[in-house]
């Protein structure tokens, strides 16, 4: 590759992804190039990112070449917001004929016959898929350093982690490998690697984004969403992949939130008549200094809008985390009972080669195929749902929860949105919190009650701290009313763009995307 070559693509890739689709609306540029753009800054980026599991190169052109000549013959009339734009997908959504491996060596190799719902719409907009992102082993953990496979790094400083568990697709994002990707969300697992990589990540209300085709993690919380670089991209991708689908029977019959419209609103910083309530449960103790004050600046500038600030009290928060860490593995346990190497996926004999029996064969399977922190999921699940231990430990935890579901409804009466710190710290070096389960696992204090609840969250960056690393921000909206969160996401994007003298990534070094 030429330098001037590699001048063209750092121009392309830093585009959002709105201005790439616009572009090639107006035939100024194909998919086809937008693809090679990026994969040439992938082929620059992998070797200190390492965000992607697999690249699918071949496919990803064979993709934008078919878009683009259905373009050249139909005009723009009928595009999707989002047509011929790139995206990169965490692998823990399935992708026909594409190894999906959830980061785990149990489903080493494993070719999906089908595509999730999300993808068959992605394909249906014409958006080719990159690749399949680095995440913690089937999404458990708060640092992508749980995957079977390899650690990824914050481009923002690779001695860091970029959080987790979708840390392959933020950091995809963050060094512009992908204007776009997909994650999954039970606890956390966007919005907490948006915060840590300087990126905007969301989770849509429950229901929703289609499920069919994610793998389950814990069903009653689990949810896709988009990671992008700036609020208008989530939302035009939310708009693709959202919306009913009969295959998932939590999904809810309604049209998508106008969420593209509300960020477009947004961005005009006009907040007068929102009224937002910032939770008192979810900041002050534990929560970094440096993110406390980017949070506190940012909370003047959006009463600087004209939003009115109050403060909300959610008492039952504080119990987030321990009725998560009932329910989650418990939903775990059940649903990770299916890697049994018996219907697909990795099957480990005995040494000897002989099972004696099916369930000394899947004891061998399971104990080679899962790492460590799924185990203890598995374990802590199981035990959770015992007999005897069943009202106790599960069915206290979902007490805690319906009493988490009203402290929202409540505030929510009083608020249009919800704030705090989506992450307690900013990016943590490697081995860090691998030693300590419990310091890993208060990550995700202020990302989790979203889950638990059922509604939107998303977080966006909120500036650097000091030890020059993103904050992140997050916004919770009421069930169903995502386009709540999305309009003074995109105000405060746009009020501290405007206040940086552009995007948070300038403060970024990008070794990768310099001509070499
Ligand atoms: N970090 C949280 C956990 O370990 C959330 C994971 C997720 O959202 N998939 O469970």
């Amino acid at each position: 590759m030429t330098d001037t070559d590699m001048t063209d693509n750092r121009a392309l890739v830093q585009l959002s992804a709105a201005q790439m689709a616009e572009r090639i609306a107006s035939g100024a540029v194909s998919s086809r190039e937008l693809v090679e753009a990026h994969l040439a800054v992938i082929e620059s980026a992998e070797p200190s990112i390492k965000a992607f599991l697999r690249v699918s190169a071949d496919a990803a052109l064979e993709q934008a070449d078919a878009f683009d000549a259905r373009h050249a013959k139909a005009g723009e009339d009928d595009l999707s917001p989002l047509a011929g734009v790139p995206i990169a997908i965490k692998d823990m959504i399935v992708t026909k004929g594409i190894v999906t491996t959830a980061a785990s060596k149990i489903l080493e190799g494993w070719v999906p016959p089908y595509d999730a719902t999300v993808i068959s719409r992605l394909k249906a907009a014409g958006m080719p898929i990159l690749g399949k992102t680095n995440l913690d082993e089937f999404a458990q953990g708060s640092s992508t350093e749980h995957s079977a496979y390899q650690t990824t790094h914050n481009p923002w400083d690779t001695s860091r982690v970029p959080g987790g568990s979708g840390g392959g697709s933020a950091s995809a994002v963050a060094a512009f490998e992908a204007p776009l990707a997909l994650g999954t969300d039970t606890g956390g697992s966007i919005r907490q690697p948006g915060s840590l990589t300087g990126t905007v990540g969301v989770k849509p209300t429950y229901g929703g984004v289609s499920r069919f085709g994610a793998i389950a993690m814990a069903s009653s919380l689990d949810q896709i969403g988009p990671v992008s670089r700036t609020v208008l991209d989530s939302a035009l991708l939310q708009e693709t992949i959202g919306g009913y689908d009969k295959r998932d029977s939590t999904s809810i019959p309604m049209p998508v939130p106008p969420v593209s419209q509300a960020a477009r609103e947004g961005a005009r910083q006009d907040l007068h008549g929102v009224r937002v309530g910032l939770v008192k449960e979810l900041s002050g103790d534990g929560f970094q200094p440096g993110v406390e004050a980017r949070f506190n600046e940012a909370v003047e500038l959006l009463q600087a809008m004209g939003a009115e600030v109050t403060e909300v009290s959610c008492p039952h928060l504080p119990y987030s985390l321990g009725a998560y860490y009932i329910i989650m593995p418990s939903e775990v346990s059940s649903n990770l009972a299916r890697y049994d190497g018996m219907r697909y996926g990795l099957r480990v004999m005995p040494p000897d080669g002989v099972p004696q029996t099916a369930a000394n064969m899947m004891a061998y399977t399971r104990e080679k195929g899962f790492g460590d922190e799924v185990k203890r999921r598995i374990i802590l699940g199981t035990y959770a749902l015992s007999a005897g231990y069943y009202d106790a430990w599960y069915g206290s935890a979902q007490k805690v929860r319906t009493l988490i579901i009203d402290d929202f409804r409540k505030a929510f009466e009083r608020a249009d949105v919800l704030i705090s710190p989506t992450s307690p710290s900013t990016a943590f070096a490697f081995g860090e919190k691998m030693q300590d389960p419990l310091a890993m696992y208060m990550n995700d204090v202020a990302t989790i009650p979203a889950n638990l609840a059922g509604v939107p969250a998303m977080s966006i960056p909120a500036g650097v701290s000091d030890d020059g690393l993103p904050v992140g921000f997050q916004f919770i909206a009421p069930q169903k009313h995502d386009e709540l969160m999305y309009k003074p996401a995109a105000a405060l994007e746009s009020a501290l763009t405007q206040q940086w003298g552009g995007p948070i990534w300038r403060s970024m070094d990008t070794p990768w995307l310099s001509n070499r």
